[in-house]
């Protein structure tokens, strides 16, 4: 049975004439469907309960598309690594619609790897299996981490090759998001536009993700804050989770504050600020410890192409906008050290003063890097230490008095919290400690070599097994399931030292 209706509301298209590029996705010659993401399709009210793969593959492939589809290729530019880009846009993908989900949230539907459109440049818009299994994976393990992400919703093979460094299964990843616009879209339009079709844009991405500010005085300056707000929170959940993006171009920040665009990032293992995986990332540009600094900047970009709808002067302009930008830092601080105090297991009620907090989890963090650490199972531990079982921390850690040293001072900060007005003490209030730890800290994260490892089955023997369990077991980071202790193991010596992840995916 073909699918027929899905309630597409395409507000894009029709709002924003000029742009984008009308384009129909290329017929592929045999669409097989790979994956597909049941419980975000009822999400998302689609009404796909009843269809079976083959209509299923035919519609994410782009060979069938229901009516009221409308696919089109989003105009955008971009700076990337720096060097400003008048003309990227969607090379390979095509959103082919909007939907209401049942929260009332408007989403995107698009393809990528749907082949060439008016921005392919050189590009054969394609993609190939193994990077878009991988982007479900990553996707699905950020949302179930809790971080504002894209999803898959579904993934095809197409039966025909890619060819890269060597030839690839070729691949369709359907996409969801809370929109595609980017702070590259907005570089277009303020590019080779005016600064009519800039405010045209900037209404639409008020209306759509900010409605609280529209009609407001200053909604453009407000527009600025909210995005810096929304990044400001979403890189301080990467930080938590040791999430490098890897490619934080302004094509690839999203205006509503999802993680958008999973190419070459990567999940640290021993702490490090300084991590970087990407193999084109020579200087370190998109390092751990970077993203704070580089999302600023990217802001900075997306501010100026909103200075003529900020104030009619442009010295004001620049004095307001330099206000938003100059704030960014501590706003990020501030999302960063209520997950700190969350991670650690304090309740922040207690008046120990910022500073005090900052700098536990400051000299806990140099201890993981001075020592090597694997940061998702340090975390993890020292919510067992938490409740009186230091064995499993100490084991991780090869020098043990700089940690006895440490857990002396975060056991008085705790205390400290303990003796305070609504305290409950004792076992109670260690195993309740415990527990809040280990909501704030996963036991799980998308390792570099589980994932490589299910995505090399997938696409050079077809065997999607590794990779079905491993979605499985990302979907419960949080669970300590002995089913799922395999997942929850650093990489064998070596493999994180020579591990690289590719842009060109
Ligand atoms: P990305 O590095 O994936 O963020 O992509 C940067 C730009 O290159 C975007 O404009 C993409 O649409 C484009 N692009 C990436 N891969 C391809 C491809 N295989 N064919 C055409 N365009 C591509
Ligand atoms: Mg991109």
């Amino acid at each position: 049975m073909p699918i027929t209706a899905i309630p597409f509301d395409n507000t894009y298209a029709r709002d924003l004439a000029g742009f984008y590029e009308p384009c129909q996705p290329a017929t592929v010659r045999e669409p097989t469907l790979l994956f597909f993401n049941r419980g975000l399709a009822e999400e998302l009210r689609l009404g796909l309960a009843d269809h079976d793969a083959t209509a299923l593959a035919a519609m994410f492939s782009g060979n069938a598309l229901p009516a009221g589809a409308q696919p089109i290729a989003q105009a955008y530019a971009g700076h990337q690594f720096g060097h400003f880009n008048p003309q990227l846009g969607d090379g390979r993908a095509l959103l082919i619609g909007e939907v209401v989900d049942r929260d009332g949230r408007r989403r995107d539907i698009a393809l990528k790897g749907s082949g060439r459109t008016p921005f392919s440049r050189r590009g054969d818009g394609k993609a190939a299996v193994g990077p878009m299994l991988r982007e479900v994976l990553v996707g699905e393990a950020m949302h179930a981490l809790g971080i504002p992400t894209t999803r898959a919703l579904a993934v095809v093979s197409t039966g025909e090759p890619v060819y890269r460094e060597r030839t690839l299964p070729g691949a369709i990843l359907t996409r969801i998001a809370a929109s595609h616009l980017r702070v590259g879209t907005f570089q277009f339009f303020a590019e080779h536009t005016t600064p009519q079709q800039v405010r045209q844009l900037a209404d639409y991405a008020i209306a759509r993700h900010f409605p609280e500010l529209a009609g407001t005085e200053d909604r453009y300056l407000g527009f600025l804050r909210a995005v810096a707000e929304r990044q400001a929170a979403l890189i301080a959940q990467w930080l938590h989770v040791g999430f490098i993006h890897g490619v934080m171009n302004t094509d690839n920040m999203g205006i509503p504050g999802e993680t958008i665009d999973y190419g070459p990032c990567a999940f640290m293992e021993a702490y490090d600020p300084h991590a970087v995986f990407s193999s084109i990332d020579e200087r370190g540009r998109y390092a751990y410890q970077a993203q704070p600094s580089i999302a600023r900047w990217n802001l900075a970009r997306l501010a100026e192409t909103l200075l003529p709808l900020i104030a009619e002067n442009d010295g004001q302009a620049i004095e307001l906008a330099t206000e938003v930008l100059d704030a960014f830092p501590a706003r990020h601080r501030h999302y960063w050290l209520a997950g700190l105090r969350a991670k650690l297991g304090l309740l922040g009620e207690v008046a120990s003063g910022d500073s005090v907090d900052t700098a536990l989890g400051e000299s806990w963090l140099d201890l993981l890097h001075a020592q090597q650490v694997d940061f998702t199972l340090a975390w993890r531990r020292l919510a067992d230490a938490a409740e009186g079982n230091e064995a499993p921390l100490r084991a991780l850690f090869a020098a043990q008095p700089g940690l006895d040293r440490w857990l002396q001072r975060w056991r008085e900060r705790c205390a400290a919290e303990a003796a305070g007005p609504a305290s409950i003490s004792g076992q109670g209030a260690a195993a309740a400690r415990a527990g809040r730890m280990r909501r704030a800290n996963p036991w799980l994260i998308p390792r570099n070599h589980r994932v490589e490892e299910a995505l090399a089955a997938a696409s050079d023997t077809g065997d999607l097994a590794p990779f079905k369990q491993l979605l499985n077991a990302l979907r419960r980071p949080y669970d300590e399931d002995p089913a799922n202790a395999r997942y929850a193991e650093p990489a064998p010596g070596g493999f994180m030292a020579s591990f690289q992840t590719f842009c060109g995916t």
